[in-house]
């Protein structure tokens, strides 16, 4: 059976049906539409204002390419200026592989890049030093615990040397879900009570922070890369089998297939989010060896960094840490 025509155009062959609303699109209608969307999500949650320098977390995975390419063909449209930053975590047998394609995308886009190593900046750690150290701890899935805490605060240093006013991630909305159900399944407060909004303002000196894809579906981030032929890196990283988030997306597949709307119902739960006042966690401070935003008198890159420094790097993470 031939497909439907497209129902935007009219005037081609559909090529998919949306997965959330099922409208059947061409491939061309389909990238327009998606563009549209994250236009709207910008403009509506007024997350890049005109003349701001946007410093594109760049990994050479599906999300950031995506945003990347999208972004790009917004620019006139929103007046923005781009550059790409890249972060070497260090993982052998991993990182080389897609940091070569986001010089390829680079290249090709003819955006400037930069890539900041964990190795530079935190005092000679590789993510697969970071591993060989809590291997013995018997925390050896807290890999993802360090390298989320460290990558965010290599990202916030990249984006400053190129003189970025915000920073965008290519979160998509099946990450958001994760996230929120994996800081209900660890009691995580203060997470959830940081993890709704499209991003974070910028407090206490951070860069604004914002998720231009947070509403937009794994799925159709996956068909978006493929009609435009987007080229990316699509191996797992090597530490990603150990990681908790695992979980938390096989429990949200399986709430998507019995409730095809559970990806943005939890998105969207975060965002209305209310915790009591006795559950809500302190106002942040100031680091004492940084100066970025703390809750203890050490942020969490400085503490898992001083005990990793200090050979006992299980005292840095989860709710048992102590004496910072
Ligand atoms: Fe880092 Fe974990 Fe992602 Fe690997 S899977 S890059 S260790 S956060």
């Amino acid at each position: 059976m031939p497909a439907p025509p497209c129902a935007s155009c009219h005037a081609s062959r559909a090529a998919l049906r949306r997965p959330r609303s099922g409208q059947a699109l061409c491939g061309a209608c389909f990238c327009a539409a998606f563009e549209a969307e994250v236009l709207h999500t910008v403009l509506a949650g007024r997350l890049l204002p005109p003349g701001a320098v946007v410093a594109v977390g760049a990994s050479g995975g599906k999300d950031s390419t995506v945003l990347a390419h999208v972004l790009r063909a917004l620019t006139p449209r929103l007046g923005i200026s781009l550059q790409l930053v890249a972060v070497d975590e260090g993982i052998g047998g991993y990182r080389d592989a897609a940091l070569a394609a986001v010089r390829r995308q680079a290249a090709r886009w003819e955006l400037p890049l930069t890539v900041v190593a964990y190795e530079d900046l935190f005092g000679g750690w590789t993510m697969d030093a970071v591993a060989r150290s809590t291997a013995g701890s018997g925390r050896s899935r807290s890999c993802c615990t360090f390298c989320g805490v460290l990558r965010r605060r290599a990202l916030e240093e990249g984006a400053r040397r190129v003189g970025a006013t915000h920073i965008v991630t290519g979160h998509n909305a099946d990450d958001m879900a994760e996230t929120v159900l994996m800081n209900f399944l660890r009691g995580d407060a203060g997470r959830l009570a940081r993890g709704g909004g499209l991003g974070s303002p910028g407090e206490g000196g951070a860069l604004p922070r914002c998720r231009p894809l947070q509403f937009a579906s794994q799925k159709e981030v996956v068909l978006y890369a493929h009609f435009r032929r987007l080229d990316y890196f699509s191996e797992e990283c090597v530490y990603a089998p150990e990681a908790f988030r695992g979980h938390a997306r096989d429990l949200l597949k399986r709430l998507e297939a019995a409730r095809p709307s559970a990806v943005l119902d939890l998105v969207h739960s975060a965002e209305r989010l209310a915790l009591a006042p006795a559950a809500r966690p302190p106002r942040p401070g100031a680091c004492s060896r940084c100066g970025a935003l703390a809750s203890r008198a050490l942020c969490q890159a400085c503490a898992l960094l001083d005990g990793l420094n200090r050979g006992r790097p299980r005292l840095a993470i989860g709710k048992g840490r102590r004496g910072w």
